[in-house]
């Protein structure tokens, strides 16, 4: 019996317009599949490009998936899943549809064996991950108020995009620094702050950008992608060496073009499932990086319930306990999908953690 792949989507607006140095996100499109055998068992998954940010357009994704469904259709369903995985990459290389596919066999598995994904995974699987409030690049006011918001129900970090641009298409860096000093004047002097610019800026005004931000009234304890490029790493690193600016300092975009950059300057990784193509491959790029000596953080790229509960699953099996960006669900209005808000209900933050969901397969 070959395996049948159903696809379903879904536009889904943000409840708040958010600002990032790549652009304005308003609403995303949510791909979602079903993928069953002869035995009747439902796994689900679900694909979330994001094309202004990964290049990967909703077009695209919806061709990788249907080519996907036509060479499942042609799998014996009792080969061992890894075999129809790699089948599946010879298809396409498009990294958020092979994680659909990856995610509904995971959910497949665990709702056969009657257990969830993280104790297929691991042995030892954490049973909560805390995750930080996420604050787009908006107002120093409405950040404030956002981050008060937060305080008040429980969140303990923070991470702020930064780097974004004036009217007159110059780096903002006062703006910047007056958002996250909002921030930390709202969380308080003990909350972790984290930055995202998103590879916005060279180097030189990274490190202005980093100074400022460390400094009085603001004191950032982390920074995300302040640079972009493999070759600026070693030069960003070496330059806060020399200026004494002391912080926790995180690659994203560069390292999924340029893998080995992970190993160039930055402390810890950032992975996403939509563009490691699955829980497979991302636990894979995480224990390498780790044995690099690179810690590693998980972070969606808005994706929608059933993303976020594959990521907390591949979390929970590696341990990591820095507080992850998986808590970016109530971005979304999800008030016009109620299969995908309900879902959603069972994800919700509890003083800044995410309960992994222990029913069988992923949610
Ligand atoms: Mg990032």
């Amino acid at each position: 019996m070959a395996l049948t792949l159903t696809l379903t989507e879904h536009v889904v607006g943000f409840r708040a317009p958010l600002p990032t140095s790549w652009g304005v996100l308003d609403r995303r499109r949510l791909f979602l599949v079903e993928l069953v055998g002869s035995d009747g068992v439902v796994g689900r998954g679900e694909a979330a490009p994001l094309g202004a940010y990964d290049g990967v357009s909703d077009d695209t994704c919806r061709a990788a998936l249907t080519a996907l469904a036509a060479e499942l259709a042609t799998i014996d369903e009792s080969e061992p899943g890894h075999l129809i995985l790699d089948r599946l990459t010879a298809v396409t290389d498009c990294a958020p549809a092979l994680s659909a596919i990856d995610m509904a066999m995971w959910d497949r598995g665990g709702r056969r064996e009657g257990r969830p994904v993280s104790a297929l995974l691991a042995s030892t699987a954490l049973e909560a991950i805390a995750v930080h409030k996420t604050i787009g690049g908006v107002s120093a006011g409405d950040a404030g108020a956002t981050a008060a918001e937060a305080v008040a129900a429980g969140f303990t970090a923070f991470k702020v995009k930064v780097g974004l641009r004036g009217d007159n298409g110059a780096p903002d860096l006062d703006g910047d620094v007056a958002r996250v000093a909002a921030v930390r004047a709202a969380a308080g002097p003990d909350a972790r702050i984290k930055v995202d610019a998103n590879g916005a800026g060279s180097v030189d005004e990274a490190v202005e950008a980093l100074r400022r931000l460390t400094g009085r009234g603001v004191a950032i304890d982390a920074a995300e992608e302040p640079v972009s490029g493999g070759d600026a790493w070693p030069h960003l690193r070496a330059a806060l060496n020399a200026a004494k600016i002391v912080l926790e300092l995180s690659i994203d975009e560069t390292a999924d073009r340029e893998p080995g950059a992970i190993t160039r300057g930055p402390d810890v990784v950032e992975l996403k499932l939509a563009r490691t193509g699955g829980i497979g491959p991302l636990l894979v790029r995480a224990s390498l990086a780790q044995i690099a000596g690179v810690q590693v953080a998980l972070s969606s790229t808005f994706d929608g319930p059933l993303g976020i509960a594959a990521a907390l699953h591949a979390a929970a099996a590696l341990g990591i306990e820095r507080p992850l960006g998986l808590g970016t669900l109530d971005a979304l209005d999800l008030s016009g999908a109620p299969d995908l808000a309900e879902l959603a209900t069972r994800l919700e933050p509890v003083d800044g953690r995410i309960m992994v969901p222990t029913g069988p397969g992923l949610l």
